[in-house]
């Protein structure tokens, strides 16, 4: 029997299967649809946690940007995102790799003959330009600064030592003798014995701290002190019981030149100053896939995987900032993986460098492949697993931010929210005003400014926020849950055209 005839034979059969197969594809796809608009999801509260631990372990020591524990949360990002089928963004890698600055201070000192002057421990340098190659300088005593002081003086080049009633005044301070062109002030304040110890150890980790900068960006302390770009008196800070080993004479005599308008007995000393800035160049990665659509449109769904690392040997977890955003953003990415006809490409974008200034969102943006008329919309996910201090203990809300960004954002997002027992948007934090407060301090404002409508997805800010204690138990797990699901919701009805 050939077979055709075979086929003839069976056609009554044949039929009967195919009307079977199709009634069971149709119940099939129905209850797709059905399940799909309720809770069909794959975003499951496991999956979650397993990624919030690994990125935050002790391992990873807190994903600093450019250390090795942020190379070990991008393999494990980019693995992830591999292992669930997502396509690489970048010419078949994940990585998108680009290098940033790290400028910090090495050598900062002042010395006279017989003495050295350490930073942090004997005087505090506040800034303003690096003096990299040891300077030689005349100390001259300026008495407390006033015009009739300076009238006594030649303050030219010089580093001008003079009395203050707040060593905070050094920054007024620094541009008056700037524009009398004085090279350095140092200043000691004699009515309050604690003022240098206070500032000295408050200020201490912050001038220490290595600031990581786009490599195009100059040092520029005018932009870091918000100072118009004037010429500035390098200043230094004292404690009263060094002053007469630097100056070679009392206290109380300096204070009697002054009264007595005799400014000029006081002998100038010779002095060498120091002030080493260092600078490194940094790499580090954004790490992207995506679910390609049917069209060249992308919706780019992004969080930043970065941290501050670790200081004195203590690491941020960064749990909530942004290991939460994170976790959500692998659950989200193999909740949509595998979809097929998608309207839009969805990207999946974990950022580097966010706790640095947006770096990892700016080099996102700059690359020359980006192309922001291609991008439906940017929807970011920053700490999303705690609750603030409007909500505690209830914790069914999830801050929706920017929805001005686009006339679509608030029917979208309270369509995604219908029915939602867990969880709802609170657009309490939502201002019309994008360029000012909470919308600009993360990645969604690099997008904003390229003029791409613009979310961010936000549980707000608590007593863990940038802190050591910022952990993984600290996290309800199906308040998160609730949260990341309904950014899902949010997706799917974007990429459906809702
Ligand atoms: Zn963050």
């Amino acid at each position: 029997m050939s077979l055709l005839q075979l086929l003839f034979c069976n056609m009554r059969l044949i039929t009967k299967i195919l009307i079977f197969a199709m009634l069971l594809f149709a119940t099939f796809c129905f209850g797709q649809e059905q399940q799909s608009s309720h809770t069909d999801t794959k975003i499951d509260k496991a999956d979650l946690k397993h990624y919030v631990l690994t990125l935050t372990s002790d391992s990873l020591e807190g994903r600093a940007t450019g250390s090795i524990g942020q190379q070990k949360a991008a393999a494990f990002i980019a693995g992830k995102f591999k292992a669930i089928g997502l396509q690489p963004y970048y010419k078949g890698s994940f990585y998108q790799p680009f290098c940033l600055k790290q400028t910090y201070w090495g050598e900062v000192y002042l010395k006279s003959a017989a003495q050295r002057f350490d930073n942090y421990e004997d005087i505090i340098f506040a800034g303003y330009s690096a003096q990299n190659t040891e300077a030689d300088k005349q100390l001259v005593f300026g008495g407390w600064g006033t015009d009739e002081d300076l009238k006594q003086i030649d303050v030219r080049d010089k580093i001008v030592f003079l009395f203050c009633k707040s060593l905070r005044s050094y920054d007024r301070l620094s541009i008056s003798m700037g524009k009398l062109g004085a090279y350095g002030i140092i200043l000691a304040n004699p009515t309050d014995e604690t003022d240098f110890t206070t500032r000295k150890e408050r200020d201490r980790q912050t001038f220490l701290r290595k600031r990581i900068s786009e490599m195009k960006d100059e040092i520029n302390f005018f932009k870091l002190f918000r100072i118009d770009s004037v010429h500035l008196a390098n200043s230094m800070l004292i404690s009263n019981d060094r002053i007469q080993e630097l100056m070679r004479v009392s206290k109380n005599d300096l204070n009697k030149a002054s009264q007595q308008k005799k400014l000029s007995q006081i002998p100038p000393v010779p002095v060498k100053v120091k002030f080493e800035r260092l600078c490194d160049t940094l790499k580090t990665a954004n790490i992207c896939g995506f679910i390609p659509g049917n069209t060249d449109k992308s919706i780019i769904i992004s969080a930043h995987y970065d941290h501050l690392g670790k200081k004195d040997d203590i690491y941020y977890p960064g749990a909530d900032d942004n290991a939460s955003g994170t976790a959500a953003l692998m659950e989200l990415a193999e909740e949509f993986a595998g979809c097929k006809n998608l309207r839009y490409n969805l990207v999946f974008l974990a950022t580097s460098a966010e706790e640095n200034g947006l770096l990892g969102a700016k080099a996102f943006v700059a690359d020359a492949g980006f192309d922001s008329s291609k991008v439906v919309c940017n929807l970011n996910i920053d700490m999303i697993a705690r609750a603030d201090n409007e909500h505690s203990p209830s914790q069914k809300y999830l801050y929706c931010i920017g929805t001005g960004n686009s006339t679509d954002f608030k029917t979208i997002m309270t369509m995604a929210a219908e029915g939602v027992q867990t969880c709802s948007f609170d657009f309490s934090l939502d201002t019309d005003d994008y360029n000012t407060g909470m919308f600009t301090r993360a990645d969604q404002y690099v997008f904003h400014k390229k003029k791409i409508p613009s979310i961010f997805f936000f549980s707000g800010l608590h007593a863990d926020y940038h802190k050591p204690t910022d952990t993984e138990d600290k996290i309800n797990y199906n308040v998160y849950l609730s949260r990341v699901q309904l950014i899902g919701r949010v997706i799917k009805l974007i990429e459906s055209g809702y």
